[in-house]
């Protein structure tokens, strides 16, 4: 008797010795990389994570927020970050879950700086019969449309190498500034670059993707939402005209529509916004970087 269990104690300390090797392996051979290490406010956030096998469950949470992964490879997951304007300057953790093959489950964290970054404050006057619009009903009815069309699911990237400015012109408002309207009647921040030259100059898809959304609005004016896939999307707004409809594809480079005033805008311009993750970041940080490889 005394043998036999002693047999089986020893047998089930091997068990769970096996089962520690096994869990410290499969943890090894994770691999987790994040760029930058060090993050700016408004900046990209990429997390590329690799395993040695077909994960099942793979589960991570930044900032209180779900992350979502996108398989860009044989066992190589990437998920792309926004990280929002107001996020504080500190260490923030991204805790991760995941099942294995063998239905291992693994937890453990990662931290990432978020830098600071300093914001223009600008001062507009929008003349009184546009400004009606700064408080009314139309900014928070258009803005409710934009983030639900940010929602729609493409699961394949269709963006390549670096964007390229849509426009010609010059930055005439940089992403992030502090903008207060009519002496303090209205403030929020500049959710994009602004590019400004012509009426009629061309505006050009930034990169290549799916148009979502092509409208005319009271704020925002004539706008069109290209989706780049994996949750990047550009919008492109103050339009004179719009050349392409809901639905089509779109090139990096192609001709979509002519640079205008229409909306809230204070002389001819472009906004271009970019949003990742559903936040906006700054657009030219794609401009002079591939992000994702
Ligand atoms: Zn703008």
């Amino acid at each position: 008797m005394n043998i036999k269990r002693c047999g089986m104690k020893k047998f089930s300390i091997f068990i769970i010795l096996l089962f520690i090797l096994f869990f410290s392996a499969q943890a090894q051979e994770l691999n987790v990389e994040i760029k930058p290490e060090s993050v700016g406010q408004g900046k990209t956030l990429v997390i590329y994570l690799e395993s040695p096998g077909t994960l099942k469950n793979l589960e991570a949470e930044f900032l209180e927020k779900e992350i979502r992964f996108y398989e860009v490879g044989k066992y190589r997951y990437r998920a792309i970050l926004g990280i929002p304007l107001t996020t504080e300057s500190e260490r923030h953790n991204i805790l991760f879950r995941i099942k294995t093959e063998d239905g291992l489950k693994i937890e453990w964290k990662e931290t990432v700086q978020v830098k600071k970054r300093v914001f223009k404050k600008e001062f507009l006057s929008i003349p009184p019969e546009k400004s009606k619009h700064l408080t009314s009903k139309y900014l928070g009815k258009e803005g409710r449309k934009i983030r639900k069309v940010y929602k729609r699911e493409e699961r394949k990237q269709l963006w390549e190498e670096r964007f390229i400015l849509p426009a010609e012109g010059w930055i005439s408002s940089p992403f992030g500034a502090y903008r207060v309207y009519n002496k303090g009647k209205a403030s929020w921040r500049h959710k994009g670059v602004d590019i400004a030259n012509l009426e009629g100059t061309e505006i050009l898809a930034p990169n290549s993707g799916i148009v979502v959304f092509s409208e005319d609005m009271k704020v925002h004016g004539g706008t069109i939402i290209v989706s780049h896939g994996q949750g990047i999307f550009s919008i492109l707004s103050h339009l004179k005209e719009r050349l392409v409809r809901k639905g089509e594809g779109v090139k990096r480079g192609q001709l979509i529509g002519l640079m205008g005033q229409t909306g809230l805008a204070t002389g001819s311009h472009l906004h271009w916004g970019l949003c990742a993750s559903g936040v906006v970041v700054d657009p030219l940080e794609w401009t002079k970087k591939k992000i994702g490889d």
